[in-house]
């Protein structure tokens, strides 16, 4: 579990908590105010349907926060599941399952274009030893990073791995 994980899971967690814990000391003098000894304390001190009102807020409130969490861990499964099986674009190429690279035309699976492929279609061999081909396209295709420096193939699935480990 990376740290982006961590922090993904306190966020989702961390107002879970709060919003109980808020709830139940919320509520608290409602259901004491059930006790009928408390309850008459309670009535001469705040109108009994003040309390009922303001119960029924706090209710209002836990529901729209239980919808808004749910929407967040949602949210959050989702953005997962976009990076861990669906092909996601990272490094000027798609990335399909078990983080194959694929063509950013056509996603097709890219095969490593050692030098008989390349010299074959008339590039040169020293280009790009890193390059990938693809055979749809009949074009070889670079894997960059942010900075536009290449990166191997080997190198880019590190770093993919690294940003998507659980
Ligand atoms: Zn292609």
């Amino acid at each position: 579990m990376n740290a982006k994980e961590e922090a993904k899971k306190v966020f989702l967690t961390e107002p879970l908590k709060m919003l109980v814990g808020y709830v139940i000391m919320s509520l608290s003098p409602f259901f004491l105010s059930l006790i009928p000894q408390i309850r008459d304390w309670f009535q001469s001190a705040a109108p009994y349907s003040l309390l009922l009102k303001f119960a029924g807020a706090l209710l209002t409130a836990l529901l729209l926060s239980g919808a808004y969490i749910f929407h967040l861990r949602k949210e959050a499964s989702r953005l997962k599941e976009e990076q861990g099986s669906h092909p996601f674009f990272k490094f000027n190429v798609w990335w399909g399952k078990d983080h194959n690279p694929l063509c950013p035309t056509c996603k097709t699976n890219l095969l490593q274009s050692r030098g008989a492929a390349i010299s074959m279609d008339g590039y040169s061999s020293s280009r790009a030893p890193f390059s990938l081909w693809c055979f749809n396209c009949n074009k070889p295709i670079d894997i960059v990073d942010d900075t536009d420096s290449e990166l191997s193939l080997a190198e880019a699935k590190k770093r993919i791995s690294n940003t998507t480990a659980t």
